[in-house]
């Protein structure tokens, strides 16, 4: 037997997983729900839920502050939630993983420590055509402070960063190239590796948004060889207002600290203040530590599934729907990247993003419409929004179907 024939197929069970997520045993307007908006958040697994309630029925105290058994409980869950965010990124230490509400804050971070000691008059910031407003916004704000400039990199018709452009945009002055790994509007999947390269060839650091890729991708920040990674824990089946920044050691271990407050010092007088080592320096005030745990939990969840399985299903729904909209007059897909995870965003001749929207959820069909935070791209596609159906490991092809069936009616109704 040729060791192709001994390999076991993969059977992926979208269906069985669904079971794990009590959210969607319900119906919304009279139909069963289908929930195709994970791109704005996932849903939970029971396992996370159940973390969370866990820790503040057995656990809860304020942590690092050792002086009781549940203070010691809850410091050690926390800490060790830090530990399986680190193996999960692949950061060679736990000490370089910040905790943050989510990606937002993450990059908020790095414009307002790194970008205020870095950037001056005359140097620039490249964002990509692609960002969301979390990864233009503060990178606006700090080059307002500090005269230096944010340089748009431009994207090719597909929705793909244009490589050339790049190269002719990369030179001395740009100290930073802030990209997304996976683009939440159209599923575009970033070289990132490649990108950064590139970056550091000019001196150059790279900040990568990773809030779309940590839960269709595979992420190992040595491997992208990257200099900071954001993400947010509710897109990767966690709770909110929890999330990552990770780091290089020797960038983090230069940068001012962002906040000020209890935890972040290590000695405070009027004299003057010295701060504590990371992670802390960078976690002022108390932290949320449930979430922590509950992301973790998170993360061991995906652990027992095949998540390559689980990418390659998404990208299936995908295909379906590609082939689906064939069949619908007047709908045309936004941008069509070279790489993508199972992001289907859309415009319907005659049809308003909003109004089919709203009819989609009259039949319980739950999707995202309009700018997702991209206005820049939705100026360059000259549209004013799209409808973003973003398929995760607990959608089946009848959620496709319902998707289609629902905007078949849209058509029939509104034209
Ligand atoms: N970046 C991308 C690509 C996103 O899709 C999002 C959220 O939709 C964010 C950043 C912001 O994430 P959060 O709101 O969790 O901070």
């Amino acid at each position: 037997m040729s060791k192709v024939e001994t390999i076991t197929p993969r059977t992926f069970d979208a269906a069985a997983l669904r079971r794990d997520f009590p959210i969607l045993q319900q119906e919304v307007n009279g139909h069963p729900l289908v929930y195709l908006d994970n791109a704005a958040t996932t849903q939970k697994p029971e396992a996370v839920i159940e973390a969370i309630a866990h820790y503040y029925r057995h656990d809860n105290a304020n942590v690092h502050r050792g002086a009781h058994a549940l203070s010691d409980r809850a410091t050690a869950a926390f800490e060790q939630a830090r530990e399986t965010v680190s193996r999960f990124i692949n950061s060679p230490e736990a000490c370089q993983v910040i905790w943050v509400r989510g990606t937002t804050e993450a990059i908020n971070l790095v414009a307002h420590s790194w970008g205020r000691s870095n950037l001056g008059p005359g140097d620039k910031v490249l964002v990509s055509w692609l960002e969301h407003h979390s990864d233009i916004v503060p990178w606006q704000l700090v080059c307002a402070a500090t005269g230096a400039e944010v340089v748009p990199i431009p994207i090719t018709p597909e929705g793909d960063i244009d490589m050339a452009a790049l190269d002719t945009l990369l030179d001395e002055r740009v100290k930073l190239v802030a990209v997304n790994h996976v683009s939440n509007a159209l599923g575009t999947v970033n070289p990132v590796q490649e990108i950064a390269a590139k970056a550091h060839a000019v001196g150059a650091r790279i900040l990568v948004d990773g809030a779309q890729a940590t839960a269709h991708c595979p992420v190992d920040v040595q491997a992208l060889d990257c200099d900071f990674y954001a993400f947010s824990g509710h897109k990767l089946y966690g709770p909110t207002g929890i999330g990552a920044l990770w780091g290089r050691r020797e960038l983090l271990d230069a940068m001012p600290p962002f906040l000020g407050g209890g935890e972040m010092i290590e000695t405070v007088s009027f004299e003057g203040t010295t701060f504590n080592t990371l992670p802390f320096k960078f976690e002022a005030g108390t932290p949320n530590i449930a979430d922590a745990i509950g992301l973790a939990t998170a993360i061991d969840y995906l652990g027992g599934i095949d998540m390559t399985a689980a990418a390659e299903h998404e990208l299936g729904l995908l295909a379906q729907s590609l082939e689906l909209a064939k069949g619908v007059e007047g709908l045309r897909r936004i941008g069509a990247p070279k790489e993508s995870v199972g992001i289907f965003s859309f415009v319907l001749d005659g049809v308003h993003p909003s109004d089919l929207g709203m009819l989609l959820d009259q039949q319980g069909i739950a999707v995202r419409t309009g700018h997702h935070c991209t206005q820049p791209l939705m100026a360059h596609y000259q549209v004013p929004g799209t409808v973003r159906a973003s398929y995760a490991l607990y959608n089946t092809a009848d959620d496709v179907e319902r998707l289609f069936a629902g905007i078949h009616k849209a058509v029939r109704l509104f034209r």
